[in-house]
């Protein structure tokens, strides 16, 4: 079967690129909302129908001609075009009762995500280690890989977020299908607060404060620091523990998260964990999700941004090292896995008598509330692989 995945990476362009690139999705916003307006008036007028692609494709042509747009022909025509299928699709999200999707609505700059897809990628880009060549005046432009891309690259997209530029590698590969790994060779992941890492089969890894002696030895240095003279030698004596210290925590860290996902991808062909957004996690410490309020106070005890952090390097990990060991990483939805119970299915609030213990009401099964997190979690892999169709990794949408 084939399978498709996206590879995101940073883009380190130069001033020149930066400006060709303000240019080029300037371009096409600018089409994505004429073309929007005509369809708005046709929506209007007609009936509530709309063009369609292959007649929008033709405004392209007209505008360049027209003096006061002329410019356009400054513009990559295939980015234009990819922009007007964009606003196609759009249009038949919404007409399509089962979606419901919102009506496509004008790009603003500044508000609405700037991107551009260059298409057919073979024959108009180029892949040259860490660079990558781009039409239309482009030319080669260095990314940050952070993991090898899979799969023969179909198109990529560049947009920018956070005030950077972005691009996403779309890539196909064919998988013979369906040979998933023989069961005892599949674990579900549980990563939380208590214990930073719970598997199906039982086992569980500490918690990442369990380096709270290091973070109590780095708030005292950084308190010393604050009542020396600054640029006094004692001061700099101060400053330099605090980094040391600031350095040996960094280093502790690291080699954890290292270990752990070292030896779960050795020893397991299939790792299936929660696909979850970061910002929901800490979201969930105020007590928005599931157990309400539970975990503050355990959170509070750790600087946030840094378990944020933990479980994104231990996600990347994870999934580099699996390709290394030849195994792979499905990432699965995160509703309710900590209120089913594995054994019936039974679904409700009350499975959990406490943060720790799971017992279901229904049928009685008992179990730590991680483990059943994670046992939850695997199935959820399994029947997801079951299925088909769904892509192991973690596919990004161009
Ligand atoms: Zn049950």
């Amino acid at each position: 079967m084939m399978i498709r995945q996206g590879f995101k990476f940073r883009l380190d362009v130069t001033p020149d690129q930066d400006a060709r690139l303000r240019v080029l999705v300037g371009h096409a916003r600018f089409v994505w909302n004429q073309a929007l307006a005509r369809c708005n008036d046709a929506y209007r007028a007609e009936d509530q129908r709309v063009p369609r692609y292959e007649t929008m494709a033709k405004w392209i042509t007209a505008w360049k001609q027209e003096p006061q747009t002329q410019w356009l022909t400054e513009a990559y025509t295939d980015n234009l075009q990819q922009k007007l299928k964009d606003l196609d699709a759009a249009w038949q999200r919404f007409f399509d009762p089962k979606l419901a999707a919102k009506r496509p609505r004008f790009k603003k700059k500044g508000r609405d995500r700037d991107s551009i897809r260059f298409v057919n990628f073979t024959k108009y880009c180029q892949l040259d280690g860490r660079r990558v060549k781009l039409p239309s005046k482009l030319g080669w432009i260095k990314f940050r890989q952070s993991r090898p891309i899979v799969g023969t690259i179909k198109n990529c997209t560049i947009g920018r977020d956070a005030g950077h530029w972005h691009i996403s590698f779309q890539t196909e590969r064919e998988v013979s299908a369906p040979v998933h790994p023989a069961p005892e060779r599949w674990i579900g992941i549980d990563v939380g607060i208590a214990r930073f890492a719970t598997l199906s089969d039982g086992t569980f890894t500490a918690p990442l404060s369990s380096f709270k002696r290091h973070q109590q030895a780095l708030a005292k240095a950084q308190r010393q620091l604050s009542r020396k003279v600054k640029f006094s030698s004692n001061w700099r004596k101060a400053k330099a523990r605090v980094q040391r210290l600031q350095r040996r925590i960094a280093n502790v860290r690291q080699d954890f998260l290292h270990k752990t996902s070292t030896r779960i991808s050795q020893n397991h062909a299939m790792i299936v964990i929660e696909d979850l957004q970061v910002s929901n996690m800490s979201a969930s410490a105020k007590g928005t999700i599931e157990v309400p309020g539970r975990k503050v106070r355990q959170k509070t005890g750790l600087n946030r941004s840094i378990l944020d952090q933990g479980w994104f390097m231990f996600r990347r990990q994870l999934e580099y090292k699996a390709d290394w060991a030849g195994g792979e990483v499905l990432a699965v939805p995160a509703h309710h896995t900590s209120q089913t119970c594995p054994a019936c299915g039974h679904v409700s609030r009350d499975n959990r008598l406490t943060q720790a213990q799971f017992a279901c009401t229904d049928c009685g099964y008992a179990n730590n509330a991680d483990v059943v997190g994670a046992l939850n979690i695997l199935a959820r892999g399994i029947k997801t692989c079951a299925k088909g169709g769904t892509s192991p990794g973690s596919p990004v949408s161009a």
